[in-house]
């Protein structure tokens, strides 16, 4: 995928930030203490040390970037948006037993209860810096209408690019699974849909805003059937395959007793492993699971915090980026960390895998901020176009405010944003255009989002009081 032409004819419109560190994560990790960026357009034009170039043409926006710290925008890799609206629910439990309680909510979900979590879920996510987000959503109840247009629908208002892992389930209790008998669809009618959303909405070219991959949920949801031919389909389709995998030691136990294999090879022998294939979790894998990603090049989606809140274990990210595994980050779903912020999973991926067995060698403040960009390009198959900062890429970046009471006092920026508080943000673009303004929305009203999903919350709550 090549970037067009660099921009220069009369209508090419430039936006300058000037007097502002910058990490760009580039392939030498390189970063100026007191720089500029010019964007044109949807790309970034140049960056460098000191100030602009004289003489640009068509400069409709200068901005002042004094005590700001500017990054390439944060990706998020695995969250589940529909979970908006069961936040702060089975707060004690473990991945099998939270599971099993939010079923039966889960599956009443329906268009305009998913249209409001995504904002919400996605909003929260933008307004902390993140600048493409995936969405695994693998809960279509029967009679629910056009769940992932509606989902579109309501992520293009923010202003984000998108990654919908159409997902499904199709492996209930009758057959042997976690999920009840009405959550899930047949295995047919999973497959038939989720071509029908890549036919629909994938877009593969050049600064696209909405991608689509294929995503059956986990091997304790879905049949060993759907799993086959799910990677047969993206495969014939050209688009990514993610799901969950090795989350915890209750799904070692599953794979084991039902497959005969543990996950990884489970994933190996259903075609799930792959460098056009993102993970999430991989928190119990051994040596040889580690090799077999590495040598398959298939990517990993840390979420430290939702490990944390679900008690799963702590992922290997140390021995998996010594390995040479892609490995980028997320939040998961809102009703595992009920944040929904990505900046603070730069600290916790740091703190918390300072706690296994690297200590504190396992990771420092450039390689988490490095999971949370390139590292989120790499396993959602876009570093072309985004997760560093470098000419002639996509223009979606963040200018993080670090001169106030919560940074002011740590001199060097990038230990600032990971170590210190979540940073407030004064300026976030997406393919040049602003999506976050001084710390807030700037497309849509936040009050009304969270007006929206607390109504569609009770809503959801109420019907399934009903059952
Ligand atoms: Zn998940």
């Amino acid at each position: 995928m090549a970037a067009p032409a660099s921009p220069d004819s009369a209508a090419t419109q430039r936006l300058v930030i000037e007097n502002c560190a910058i990490a760009t994560v580039d392939a030498h990790d390189t970063e100026y203490a007191t720089g500029h960026v010019v964007v044109a357009d949807q790309v970034i034009e140049s960056l460098g040390a000191g100030k602009a170039p004289e003489g640009l043409a068509n400069v409709v926006r200068r901005i002042d970037g004094t005590g700001h710290l500017v990054t390439p925008g944060l990706i998020n890799t695995h969250h589940h948006f529909y979970q908006w609206l069961t936040r702060g629910l089975a707060t004690d439990h473990n991945l099998f037993n939270w599971l099993v309680a939010l079923y039966p909510t889960w599956a009443r979900i329906d268009a305009p209860m998913l249209a409001a979590a995504t904002q919400g879920s996605l909003g929260m996510m933008v307004r902390g810096g993140v600048t493409t987000a995936s969405d695994h959503h693998y809960v279509f109840p029967r009679g629910s209408g056009d769940l992932v247009g509606a989902e579109l629908a309501a992520a293009a208002e923010i202003g984000a690019r998108i990654t919908l892992a159409r997902g499904s389930m199709d492996r209930s209790e009758k057959d042997g699974g976690l999920p009840p008998d009405f959550a899930v669809e047949t295995t047919e009618g999973a497959l038939l849909a989720t071509e029908e959303a890549i036919d629909t909405h994938h877009d593969a070219s050049f600064g696209s805003m909405v991608q689509i991959a294929a995503a059956p949920c986990s091997p304790f949801s879905v049949s060993t059937e759907l799993m086959r031919q799910g990677a047969e389909l993206a495969r014939r389709k050209g688009v990514r395959m993610h799901t969950h995998g090795s989350e915890t030691v209750e799904e070692e136990k599953f794979c084991h007793e039902l497959f005969g294999m543990g996950p990884t090879d489970y994933f190996e022998s259903t075609g799930w492993l792959g460098d056009d294939v993102w993970m999430a979790h991989c928190v119990h894998m051994n040596d040889s699971d580690i090799a077999a990603f590495a040598r398959t090049g298939t990517g990993v989606a840390h979420c430290p915090s939702s490990n944390a809140r679900l008690a799963a274990g702590i992922a290997r990210v140390p021995d998996l980026l010594a390995a040479g595994v892609p490995v980028g980050l997320g939040v998961d779903g809102t009703a595992s960390n009920e944040s929904g912020e990505l900046h603070t999973e730069l600290r916790n991926a740091l703190l918390i895998n300072r706690l296994g067995a690297h200590k504190e060698a396992a990771l420092n403040a450039r390689k988490a901020l490095r999971l949370g960009t390139y590292g989120g390009a790499q396993v959602l198959g876009r570093t072309a176009e985004i997760g560093s900062l470098e000419a002639g890429k996509l223009a979606d970046l963040v200018l993080w405010k670090l001169d106030g009471l919560g940074h002011s006092s740590i001199a060097d920026p990038v230990t600032a944003l990971v170590f210190g508080a979540a940073a407030p943000v004064t300026l976030s673009l997406v393919g040049g255009r602003p999506v976050v303004e001084d710390n807030h929305l700037s497309n849509v009203d936040e009050d009304a989002i969270a007006r929206t999903a607390r109504a569609e919350a009770q809503r959801l709550a109420r019907i399934a009081a009903e059952g």
